[in-house]
């Protein structure tokens, strides 16, 4: 671990002794969310220091145009972008005639910050002392529920310990918010309305272009010493901005409570002229609840989610906060109940990467959701993917593909690309692949094979239609080959036969034609409707798509026995990236492009990607050479790189390599080992944290239409336990050293 930071513990996230400048990182990493909206974990009162406000709501997007330096043609006109909401989450707190609480100038004395997974809680605690020696106790909780997914509440606590005065509070939600990410230093949202009375306020905005319009809302009530009171308040309506504003005489030792409740609704969810009733419906609902009884339902929900996810290691409490974090991010930005959502790279905690969808899902993160929920949730990262496929055929057609070739957008949001760099944004197609083999790992693993007939193979044969007609016939070699794409490892741009992309490509062909063969018996009217919806002249297509599995051309080295990344990769000098010196680390810090794309340094699992997802094809000592040629040349510099290392390095039976890489990735965030968390969390490689769990150590396969394992145990693990749904059977595996118990 490169960075203790943060104190270990099983179920809690804990953070002591306020240093500003891990702020950021902080804001990210005690992020929260229900999967409908989230929030950086900043400070309710006034924070002057350097902080990133952020608060999204899953599906409300805008479209930032395109910046690049130089365009090129088919280059997307915009990057979708998660919007920066309203902030409702304001308290800011003035004492007497002392002035602000602002932990950024401000004395602390102490301080303590806490994430509790198992029940979904940000806490905050610290004493601080302001300029005249004055020293106030603040204590905060809050949450975003995951019962109502539209609401939020807030229990902020002050004690004066040393002085008694009056302390004006000021409740507000601020709508002078931008995104850091936006290109043009632009707002994304307009105000439509606001107001505030006695204890509530209520603030309209509509995102440009796309009128998303969101409503948030907030109410309050005061109490000290656990005694409600009753309060006159001052309304504040200013640009942006509505709040309430209210004085509270505050005795030495005396503790007084604000509870906030916020709702937050958008026309995403309801309609645009209902939203302030259903706003002020939502708060007041909240606010007669209490906030114990909405804790109380938030924490159940929590629960019952844990007694299906949760991953239980004994013996290694680093690792067992690691996997716990990450499935607790992943709980809180996918839950998987609307196909229209996705999961960003970075969820709800940052906006790098806009909150878009990459291959990631489908690559990393369905498995989870897949095995440790109802199926119908993995069913709806799928049909996310089908709903767009009419836009993943005019994104191919846009390219000149033809006859409804599909390829879907390297990033999207609303199905049409927004990548813009033409070596990842045209070149990037591998990402197709995954699509494809996540309709097969889905089937493979739940029997459902209705999605096939239904909507899977319609995908199928547009993906197939792609790579037939990306592959081209090379005369010289006399086999297919695929030129001029870049593949998972994003440090090779513009290569020839990347040995991932052939396989995937391939691959995708051969499941289509199974796929056509099984329906074509199981479905036949389903498939008949198919044929005459996409005017698939079957004779002919198949055909082609059989030559091409026949004659695809793989790049291999004879000597080492190994499969080439791409060809020519062995002309590239070939050092290892131990010989790196420490303080070039990371490469893409402190290397030119150019230099990183002349060097033979891989940036992710390429080859070993597809060994990965197709490890039931090569035996032990095949992966074990490629693992032992390509493990030494890759600086894992994708957060999705060290999962998929992990799972093979198990699997060839490296243990202590497969653990060091499990806590590379389950702890990435956690020990910020790539040193930029304050961006935002790696959501997605979080799936892969749980893979290199059930998948690595476990070893869990489907052969021959059966649930196996194969398990190692890290050395310093006594055991590891988790559950997984398997055709509507709920299974509990425990791991230990006398062998594996499945009930
Ligand atoms: C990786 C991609 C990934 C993207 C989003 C990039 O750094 O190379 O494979 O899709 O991040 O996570």
């Amino acid at each position: 671990m490169n960075n203790q930071y943060l104190k270990l513990d099983p179920w809690l996230i804990i953070e002591e002794n306020f240093d500003p400048k891990k702020q950021k990182a902080s804001e990210s990493l005690f992020s929260i969310g229900n999967g409908h909206m989230g929030q950086r974990a900043t400070f309710e009162e006034k924070y002057s220091g350097n902080s990133t406000q952020g608060n999204y709501i899953a599906g409300v997007y805008y479209p930032d145009p395109t910046r690049v330096g130089w365009w090129k043609n088919g280059y997307p006109e915009y990057f979708a972008k998660v919007v920066n909401t309203p902030n409702w989450i304001g308290i800011d707190v003035n004492i007497g005639t002392t002035g602000e609480v602002n932990l950024a100038t401000c004395k602390i004395l102490e301080f303590k910050r806490t994430l509790n997974m198992r029940d979904g809680v940000l806490e905050r605690f610290c004493i601080v002392e302001l300029k005249d020696g004055k020293q106030l106790k603040i204590s905060s909780q809050r949450f975003i529920s995951l019962k109502n997914k539209e609401i939020g509440a807030i229990k902020y606590s002050v004690t004066p310990l040393n002085f008694s005065s009056d302390i004006t509070f000021n409740m507000y939600i601020d709508a002078d918010v931008k995104n850091a990410s936006s290109y043009y230093n632009e707002y994304f949202l307009d105000e439509a309305h606001k107001e505030a009375f006695a204890n509530e306020a209520y603030v309209v905005t509509i995102t440009k272009k796309t009128f998303f319009h969101i409503c948030t809302g907030t109410k309050f009530s005061v109490s000290q010493k656990n005694k409600s009171l009753s309060i006159n308040t001052d309304s504040i309506i200013a640009e942006k901005y509505a709040g309430n504003m209210l004085q509270v005489y505050c005795p030495q030792n005396v503790e007084t409570t604000i509870f906030k409740y916020a709702a937050v609704v958008s026309s995403f969810n309801h309609a645009a002229l209902e939203l302030t009733s259903t706003c002020k419906k939502l708060v007041a609902a909240a606010n007669s609840l209490g906030y114990e009884n909405l804790l109380k339902e938030h924490t159940e929900s929590w629960h019952a989610k844990w007694k299906m996810c949760d991953v239980v290691i004994d013996g290694d409490v680093a690792a067992q906060q690691a996997i716990r974090f990450n499935i607790f991010q992943l709980n809180q930005t996918y839950t998987g109940d609307d196909p229209r959502l996705n999961i960003g790279p970075k969820g709800f905690t940052g906006e790098k990467y806009g909150g878009v969808t990459y291959w990631d899902t489908e690559a990393f993160c369905l498995p989870f959701y897949m095995h440790t929920a109802d199926q119908t949730i993995a069913k709806n990262l799928l049909l996310y993917r089908y709903k767009h496929l009419g836009k993943a055929i005019e994104n191919a057609a846009k390219l000149g593909f033809k006859h409804g070739a599909a390829l879907f957008p390297m990033v999207t949001i609303n199905g049409e690309e927004c990548h813009n760099e033409w070596e990842i944004t045209f070149e990037e197609i591998h990402r197709n692949g995954a699509i494809a083999y996540a309709i097969y790992n889905y089937v493979n693993y739940t029997k459902d094979e209705n999605y096939l007939a239904d909507y899977g193979l319609e995908v199928l044969v547009a993906l197939a239609r792609f790579w037939a007609q990306r592959a081209s016939f090379s005369a010289e070699k006399n086999q297919y080959v695929i030129l001029g794409v870049t593949g998972p490892n994003e440090y090779e741009n513009n290569v020839s036969n990347n040995w991932y992309t052939n396989t995937i490509a391939a691959w995708t062909l051969q499941y289509t034609l199974d796929t056509i063969n099984n329906i074509k018996t199981s479905s036949r009217n389903k498939y008949d409707e198919l044929v005459k919806k996409i005017n698939f002249n079957c004779g002919q297509e198949t055909k082609d798509w059989q030559n091409i599995i026949e004659k695809m051309y793989y790049p291999t080295d004879a000597k080492l026995e190994i499969f080439l990344q791409q060809e020519g990769y062995l002309d590239k000098e070939q050092i290892l990236a131990k010989d790196i010196p420490a303080e070039e680390r990371p490469l893409n810090q402190h290397w030119s492009w150019d230099r990183i794309l002349r060097s033979c340094f891989i940036k992710q699992a390429d080859v070993l990607q597809g060994m990965y997802f197709f490890k039931e094809r090569y035996d032990i000592e095949t992966i074990k050479r490629n693992f032992d040629f390509y493990e030494p040349r890759t600086v894992h510099e994708s957060s999705l790189s060290a999962c998929v290392h992990s799972i093979l390095a198990a699997r060839i039976g490296y243990v202590d390599k497969a653990y060091e890489l499990f806590l590379h990735t389950a702890r990435l965030d956690l020990d910020d080992y790539n040193k930029e968390v304050d961006e935002g969390c790696h959501i997605t490689s979080m799936g892969g944290a749980w893979l290199a769990i059930v998948d690595g150590f476990a070893g869990m396969t489907i052969k021959d239409d059966k649930l196996h394992f194969n398990p190692v145990l890290p050395a310093n693990w006594k055991s590891y336990a988790f559950k997984i749904m398997f055709r509507g059977n709920m299974l509990q595996v425990v791991i230990d050293k006398n062998g594996v118990t499945v009930k």
